[in-house]
C-alpha cells in the first residue's frame, strides 16, 4: 500500500469513528412527543424523588459521595407531569391575573421567569432535579438564589456540586453566565446531561411552536406567536452551553 493510500484510509477510518457514536447515540434515542411533555407513563425511580433509572442510579452515588463530605443532597423536586405543571401554571396565571389585577401578557412574562409553560418543563424528563442542603435550617423558601451565595447557607452545598457534580454527570441548567436569556439563575436545578442532552435535541426536532399552540389551558389563550417563539430561543434553549 502507498503512504498516500494509507493516510487516506486511517483518515477517513478516524472520521468514522468520531462521527459514528454521534450517530448511534442520535438513533438509539427515539422519545416520543407524550414522553417529552411530560405526558406518558414513563418508569421512575428514587426514595423521596422520581428520576429515569440512569439519573437515579447516578445521583444515588453522588449523594453518597457529598454525605461523606458533609453535605446533604436533598431533592426539592424531580419528575414533574404535563398536569402537575399546567396546575402550576394556571394557578400562577389567576393568581396575578384575577387577584392581582395584571394584563394576561404580563401576567404569563411573570410566570416563565421561574415557571414553564406545561408541556415544556425539563422536570417532564426524569433526568432533572432540584436539590438543597438538607443539613441547614433554612427559613421560608429554599429555591431562593441569594441562599446559595457567599456565606449563605447552601454555600458550601454550591461549592461541593461546582467542584464535583459534573463527575456524576449532573450539570447546572439555569446558569448566571452574563447575558443568558430565559428562565433566571437556578444554582438548585440540575440536569442529567447523558439523557436530557439527546432529549432536547429531539424535542427540538420536533415542531414545539405548532404542539403549544395546540394546548388548551388557562391562560394558554393569550399566547402570540412572538411570545412562543421568544419563549422557545430564550427559556428552551438559552441554557449552559454543555447542554446544547
Ligand atoms: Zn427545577
Amino acid at each position: 500500500m502507498q503512504r498516500r493510500s494509507f493516510l487516506q484510509k486511517t483518515g477517513l477510518t478516524g472520521l468514522a469513528l468520531t462521527a459514528l457514536p454521534q450517530l448511534a447515540i442520535s438513533q438509539a434515542y427515539d422519545y416520543s412527543i407524550l414522553e417529552l411533555m411530560g405526558k406518558a407513563d414513563i418508569e421512575l425511580f428514587g426514595d423521596g424523588f422520581q428520576l429515569k433509572k440512569a439519573a437515579h442510579d447516578a445521583f444515588v452515588a453522588m449523594k453518597k459521595a457529598a454525605y461523606s463530605d458533609g453535605i446533604d443532597l436533598k431533592p426539592v423536586s424531580s419528575y414533574r407531569s404535563f398536569e402537575r405543571q399546567r396546575s402550576i401554571f394556571e394557578r400562577k396565571f389567576l393568581r396575578y391575573t384575577d387577584d392581582q389585577g395584571m394584563e394576561p401578557l404580563a401576567a404569563i412574562d411573570k410566570i416563565v421567569e421561574y415557571s414553564t409553560v406545561p408541556g415544556t418543563s425539563r422536570h417532564h424528563w426524569g433526568t432533572d432535579i432540584d436539590i438543597v442542603d438538607g443539613y441547614r435550617k433554612v427559613e421560608g423558601d429554599v429555591l431562593v438564589p441569594s441562599k446559595f451565595a457567599e456565606g449563605e447557607p447552601y454555600a458550601d452545598f454550591k461549592k461541593w456540586m461546582d467542584e464535583n457534580s459534573k463527575s456524576y454527570d449532573f450539570h447546572l441548567v439555569y446558569t448566571d453566565t452574563p447575558g443568558r436569556r430565559g428562565f433566571k439563575y437556578e444554582p438548585w436545578h440540575y440536569t442529567y446531561a447523558p439523557i436530557s442532552i439527546p432529549m432536547l435535541e429531539e424535542f427540538r426536532r420536533k415542531n414545539i411552536m405548532l404542539l403549544l399552540e395546540n394546548e388548551e389551558f388557562i391562560g394558554s389563550d393569550h399566547f402570540t406567536e412572538g411570545f412562543l417563539r421568544n419563549y422557545i430561543q430564550d427559556n428552551i434553549l438559552d441554557i449552559n452551553t454543555d447542554l446544547l
